[in-house]
């Protein structure tokens, strides 16, 4: 079966194929930070659903040429780099090395590139195609000296966030005339320099000024992928206005169908609103580590409510995924155990990696691909319990968990055990040695403030990570 995916622009699942003739490359665009503040979850959420997307292609033998751009140059970049009373390349930087950071502390894969919309070459390509529009009459200069597309001008605006572009005219309550815009629904592609952009600003064929963030994409995207993109993912708050404006800059420049395939995920919520800046209701990853959360622990939290459900988020929750990843650990650990270096050979319970892939094929069903996975921990527990799984069957069962963390990332990192809790292990064998079952549990509890659970096994006490 092939992969199948929900597209925005048709409101249906449809098959995925890429453009390659040969059926083996994508080209995926993602719309990546604005890079004035630390992201917080919310915006990782849609990084993190990318992430899934991408594993689960490769997984399935595509090669993905992945591009996430970087918005380092905007209305709130400028406004609290000023604020901040820094250059706007120093103050972008900052959050620049914070996101790379927390993608790589939450297992994100890195794209293949992270343009940023002040590299030279971009801004030369937003201003040629923003002349290729004014030439064709599709973008003009107002009064205020910036540059709007004219909407008029691309009837298919709209068809992306399914809208009535009668529903963008001014209406009764809105005086056109208050606008310097022909139509209220054109928008900025280059916004000529005001005092409140301080000393941000560039030099165009239509005096200095910036580039509007829609154009900013288009430019990156087309400059590093092509005019024609096989999948274009984001939040679901990017469908309008900013794809729709993606797709018409793009378009009138190429003449080309920009997106084959556009995927939205759903947002992160809290108490039944977005998690947001504006709202002040969010959590940066940073808050949630020095809560004592891992970035797996925030991994797993964000990955397994399918994308296109809105993802509540809670403390409890993190605590639940960390309940989760501990049984996921013990089980990969008795696996291990149990195979020691034996050759795989096939069980009843073999085959389940094929059906967690199938579940992800169904437009990234994950809930149904976790549901797959546990079912087989709980199957495999019993029989490691009644001695029914041979060596080589272990073996055969973590060769496939193998397959599918490659998708989720999700393992535990081999670990180094620090020295202080190998000590504690030793005094206590002591103290169960002299029968000291007080002193025992005392330092088992020692050891478990250090963040480890220690379990007495037949071959001796066992350290997992609580
Ligand atoms: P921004 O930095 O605001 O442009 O957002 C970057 C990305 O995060 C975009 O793809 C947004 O759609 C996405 N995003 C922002 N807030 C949320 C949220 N609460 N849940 C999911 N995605 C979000
Ligand atoms: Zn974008």
């Amino acid at each position: 079966m092939p992969i199948h995916l929900f597209n925005t622009l048709t409101r249906r699942i449809e098959p995925f194929s890429p453009l390659d003739p040969a059926g083996r490359e994508v080209r995926m665009y993602t719309c990546g930070p604005t890079v004035y503040n630390h992201a917080h979850i919310g915006n990782f959420r849609a990084y993190l659903f990318e992430d899934l997307l991408q594993r689960h292609l490769e997984a399935r033998g595509y090669h993905v040429l992945r591009v996430m751009n970087l918005t380092d140059v905007d209305d709130k970049t400028i406004r609290d780099s000023r604020k901040a009373g820094k250059h706007l390349a120093d103050f972008t930087q900052i959050y620049k090395d914070a996101f790379f950071t927390d993608i790589d502390t939450l297992r994100i894969r890195r794209a293949l590139h992270y343009p940023a919309a002040t590299e030279p070459r971009y801004l030369d390509r937003m201003i040629s195609m923003i002349q290729q529009l004014q030439a064709a009459g599709i973008a003009y200069q107002a009064e205020d000296r910036s540059l709007y597309f004219r909407l008029s001008k691309f009837p298919a605006y709209g068809r992306l966030a399914h809208l009535n572009l009668e529903e963008l005219r001014p209406s009764g309550r809105v005086r056109s005339d208050e606008y310097e815009k022909e139509s209220i629904g054109d928008f900025a592609l280059w916004k000529a320099w005001d005092e409140n952009d301080g000393d941000v600003a560039w030099d165009s064929p239509w005096g200095r000024g910036r580039p509007g963030w829609h154009i900013e994409c288009s430019a990156m995207a087309t400059a590093l992928l092509g005019p024609e993109l096989d999948i274009h993912c984001g939040g679901v708050d990017n469908i309008f206005p900013h794809h729709e404006a993606e797709i018409a800059q793009s378009e009138c420049c190429t003449g080309k169908p920009f997106v084959r395939h556009w995927l939205h995920c759903a947002h992160l919520m809290v108490d039944g609103q977005k998690m947001s800046k504006s709202l002040g209701n969010f959590h940066t990853l940073r808050d949630l580590l020095a809560r004592g959360f891992t970035g797996r622990e925030t991994r797993y939290a964000l990955i397994t409510v399918n994308y296109r459900l809105p993802c509540n988020f809670t403390i409890p929750g993190l605590e639940g995924a960390r309940a989760a990843l501990s049984r996921l650990d013990q089980w990969v650990e008795r696996l291990t155990e149990n195979a020691a270096d034996a050759t795989p050979e096939s069980s009843p319970l073999s085959g389940f990696s094929g059906r967690f892939l199938d579940c992800l094929d169904d437009d990234l069903n994950i809930s149904a691909a976790m549901g797959q996975l546990f079912d087989l921990v709980r199957e495999s527990n019993k029989a490691l319990d009644e001695h029914r799984l041979t060596k080589g069957q272990s073996a055969a069962l973590l060769a496939e968990w193998r397959t599918i963390n490659a998708v989720l990332a999700l393992e535990a990192d081999s670990l180094t055990i620090p020295a202080q809790v190998l000590d504690l292990v030793e005094q206590r064998q002591q103290a169960r040695a002299s029968k000291d079952w007080a002193l025992s549990d005392q330092i088992r509890d020692q050891i478990a403030a250090l963040g480890w659970q220690l379990k007495d096994t037949k071959e001796g006490p066992k350290l997992l990570p609580t």
